[in-house]
């Protein structure tokens, strides 16, 4: 792996460069470069043909001065400790960003979803959850879906972890499916939260959503989500790309529609009345939009010179490395920094947690209007700080955020 794609490497590049802004202690600058505990496993499943495969697996809990920690867990076959680390202290400079009484945390599972069965998925979980019981819970470490888990495999947590305890714990994780205790609205929370914070964007650059086009990186749960509140707000989605391949019509594609497609089919490839088109091709696409909603990693140095958009709102974690952001800011491009741009998740699953803790819940108006809250007040912290320090949105994102963890950390000492 080349050092500008090493995640952790990444993430410590930001957060230096805003500890060196902010004058922060060296100590707890020392502190915030490291995640608290990290938890390594071995899950051990038994595949549908009877053989057993151990599959590594990590929770990495970066900070807790705010609170206990928060964050998702993915599957996928790439993960590895170095990413899970960081993916954690991304959640911890979140929560902080959108004011959750949260520290970060993440966790991963090295397998590849896409080839397991249900029943394998099912025990791989309830097994990773039985190693992980002595380190969550509603207060101490509370996951939520990330790549590849969803609202079954909160279901699957919730009931192991509950089944250990002896009584229901419906906050222990969140993204749960409403039946059990999941918030309306956190599915789209994302998607919302990041099209929340790009039409503010629009409003302070004066550009009208209805003139505006969008290509969109990945179409899962973040990006089909994004694309159609995007179409909602009269924006013209012109192309979207999955790992299989992309699809682009210049007319606008009927995002949902395709978001149908891709349920039914596993790809947004052969979506009718449109001309494919590959990621690469995507990223420098004339669009006044763009949203990469996938993997970390995607704009570098390599191509972040011929990305032609004027807003970028960063779905996916880590989707940007410090090279390529360099680049952006001297091409003037605005890029809604990845801790803003998908807090929308985490803050939904923040209500979802409260509203476990107080046994009520909340009508989806409720909940959207309060992350539409969150999401424009963070929005404008961010805005006003760059303006202020005169650095670029995710530096200014970060002073808050980092400005925040570390007064806690400050505040509360060092034990013993
Ligand atoms: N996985 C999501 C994220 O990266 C959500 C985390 C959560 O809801 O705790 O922000």
């Amino acid at each position: 792996m080349s050092e500008e794609a090493n995640p952790r490497l990444m993430a410590n590049k930001q957060l230096d460069l805003a500890a060196e802004v902010l004058g922060l202690d060296p100590n707890l600058h020392a502190f915030l470069r490291e995640p608290i505990m990290v938890v390594e496993v071995s899950v051990a499943v038994r595949l549908d043909d009877g053989r057993i495969r151990l599959f590594k697996g990590w929770r990495s809990q970066h900070n807790r001065f705010r609170g206990p920690t928060k964050g998702g867990i993915r599957y996928h076959p790439d993960t590895n400790l170095e990413e899970v680390v960081a993916l954690s202290m991304w959640m911890t400079w979140k929560c902080a960003l959108v004011n959750l009484p949260f520290g970060g945390a993440k966790g991963g599972v090295c397998c590849n979803p896409p080839e397991m069965s249900r029943g394998e998925l099912e025990r791989l979980t309830r097994r990773y959850t039985f190693l992980l019981s002595p380190f969550i819970g509603p207060e101490k470490d509370i996951p939520a879906p990330d790549v590849y888990t969803d609202a079954q495999t909160m279901a699957w947590i919730m009931d192991t972890f509950s089944i250990l305890s002896g009584y229901t714990v419906p906050g222990v994780v969140t993204g749960k499916p409403v039946d059990l205790g999941g918030s309306v609205g956190r599915v789209e929370a994302t998607g919302r939260g990041c099209v929340f914070t790009i039409r503010e964007v629009l409003k302070h650059l004066g550009i009208d959503p209805e003139k505006t086009t969008a290509a969109v990186q990945g179409y899962g749960n973040v990006g089909s989500n994004a694309a159609c509140l995007l179409t909602d707000l009269g924006v013209k989605v012109i192309a979207a790309t999955d790992v299989h391949g992309g699809v682009i019509n210049r007319d606008g594609l009927d995002t949902r529609a395709l978001k149908q497609h891709v349920g039914e089919t596993g790809s947004v490839v052969s979506f009718p009345g449109t001309s494919p088109i590959s990621n690469e091709e995507l990223f420098a696409l004339d669009v006044d939009i763009l949203i990469p909603a996938a993997m970390g990693n995607v704009i570098t140095s390599h191509n972040a010179g011929k990305i032609r958009a004027k807003v970028i709102g960063e779905g996916a974690n880590g989707p940007t490395t410090p090279e390529a952001d360099r680049i952006l800011r001297d091409n003037g491009v605005f890029v809604i920094p990845d801790i803003l741009a998908n807090a929308g998740g985490v803050t939904v699953s923040y209500f979802e947690w409260v509203q476990n803790l107080y046994n009520f819940h909340w009508d989806e108006k409720r909940v959207n209007h309060e992350l539409e809250k969150v999401m424009v007040q963070a929005f404008n912290e961010v805005h006003e700080m760059a303006k202020e320090k005169q650095v670029d949105n995710r530096t200014a994102a970060y002073l808050l955020a980092v400005d925040r963890v570390a007064r806690a950390g400050a505040e509360r000492g060092l034990f013993p």
